[in-house]
This record gives structure tokens, C-alpha cells and sequence, in this order.
């Protein structure tokens, strides 16, 4: 969801169900109960406001901040609409539980002044070798405007992103255990079941079938939605010795 408000990504990308978002049938009603129909001139403040303290530029605010008082208007404005989206979420799909994909460490810290809701922060590490390869590899998907490419990193850049998201991820949350845990990804492909199950008390919810095999119609929107079409997720995997393989 931290991406959500981007340039373009509401009004050309197709959610997994291969609907465009603002017209599928789950996204458009919780885009509708958010903010009503879609406005260019307020995704962009909302994105604004959530660079503005979410962005590397942001961190001494972030750091600094103790409550939504504290916060300037525009981002108490933001947190207020994240918060009817993910309140809009768990009406439609009748949840208690949101699992939110976004990566960047600080928009979680940013989120944790939101008191109505209650984070739980699982941070995923995968092997840099891997996250490198996968960055570098050619993938397709559809839009409403037709096929795009996901972007591209060189290793060097992979490299810098791998290092600053996961010391942000440490710097921000290591010392909350409560809300905190780190996965290896390598874990969790060798031992899915554990490690979902670490997951599910991490978050305080009871047992529940491992989500990989008989999987139905998806609505994930944004990212790469292609696991989300298959009937068996594929965890990608990477071979000892430094040699990367996937998929
Ligand atoms: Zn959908």
C-alpha cells in the first residue's frame, strides 16, 4: 500500500484478477469508501506528504516524531486516508488480518503513530546474490495500456538498496520485539510450513492452512501479481555455493 498513491499505478495497473484497479471488484469499492472517485490533484498531495517523511530525506522527522501531533497537517492527512483504506479493506474482503507487502521500513515506523492500528512487522531478507539476480531479470506484465517491464537494477545499485533497507529495518524496529521479526528468506523456502506458522503467532492469529497450494482469484495490485494467477506458488530458490537460480 505504500505505493499505492504513485503516479499512474491506480489508473493504469491491472490488479491480479487482470481487472484494471479502479474497476475491479474488490479495489473499486475500497478506492470509492477512501476517497470517492479517483483525483490526480490528491493522489499527488498524498504521495507528497508520505515522501516527505517515508523518502531517506524524511528520516531525522521520522525519527523524531512521537505522535500525530507532532506531524505536519499534510502527513496527519495522509495517515487519516491510510487508515480509511486499510479500515475499507478489511470491510470488503471481511478480515482481521491485512498483510501489507510494502518495503520500505520507514513507511511501517511511519504507520506505528496510526493507535487504531496494530502493526506487526515481519522483515524478509533474502540473500543479496538472489535479490541482485532477481533485480536484473526482464518481467513482463499487463496494464491497461498494454505490456510493461518492471524495472531493472544493476547489481551495484541492488547492492546500496539491500544495504539501506535492511539497516533501516534494523535501526527502526530490532528494538521492539513485540512488533518485530526477521525472516530469512532462505528459511522460509526450505521450511514453509515453520516458518508461515512463526508468522501466524507473530501476528497473533491461529492456525491456518499454508496459502500456497489451490490458490483462487486473487486482488493483489501492484507489484509482481504473476504467483498471484498460479494455482501453486513458486518460491523461487537459491542453490548453495553462491550460485543463484530462479524459478
Ligand atoms: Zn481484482
Amino acid at each position: 500500500m505504500q505505493r499505492i498513491w504513485d503516479k499512474g499505478w491506480l489508473t493504469d495497473e491491472c490488479c491480479s484478477c487482470r481487472a484494471p484497479i479502479l474497476s475491479c471488484s474488490f479495489w473499486s469499492p475500497v478506492f470509492g469508501q477512501t476517497i470517492g472517485s479517483y483525483d490526480a490533484k490528491l493522489a499527488k498531495e498524498l504521495r507528497q506528504a508520505r515522501d516527505s517523511f517515508v523518502k531517506l530525506r524524511g528520516l531525522p522527522r521520522l525519527l523524531t516524531s512521537r505522535s500525530l501531533d507532532s506531524l505536519p497537517a499534510n502527513v496527519r492527512n495522509y495517515l487519516a486516508v491510510t487508515e480509511r483504506l486499510y479500515r475499507a479493506i478489511q470491510e470488503h474482503a471481511g478480515c482481521r488480518l491485512i498483510v501489507d507487502t510494502s518495503k520500505y521500513p520507514t513507511y511501517s515506523y511511519l504507520l506505528r503513530l496510526l493507535p487504531a492500528l496494530d502493526i506487526r512487522v515481519v522483515h524478509l531478507v533474502r540473500d543479496a546474490r538472489a535479490t541482485a539476480y532477481s533485480w536484473q531479470r526482464v518481467k513482463a506484465y499487463p496494464t491497461a495500456k498494454g505490456t510493461r517491464y518492471m524495472e531493472r537494477h544493476t547489481a551495484l545499485r541492488s547492492a546500496a538498496a539491500w544495504l539501506i533497507l535492511n539497516s533501516l529495518a534494523d535501526l527502526l524496529w530490532e528494538r521492539d520485539p513485540m512488533r518485530y521479526m526477521l525472516i530469512r528468506y532462505e528459511d522460509f523456502v526450505n521450511q514453509p510450513r515453520r516458518t508461515f506458522r512463526r508468522i501466524l503467532d507473530h501476528a497473533g492469529e491461529p492456525e491456518a492452512a499454508l496459502p500456497l497450494i489451490g490458490l483462487s482469484i486473487t486482488h493483489k495490485c501492484l507489484g509482481d501479481c504473476r504467483a498471484c494467477r498460479a494455482s501453486i506458488a513458486r518460491l523461487p530458490r537459491c542453490q548453495q555455493g553462491g550460485e543463484i537460480l530462479a524459478r
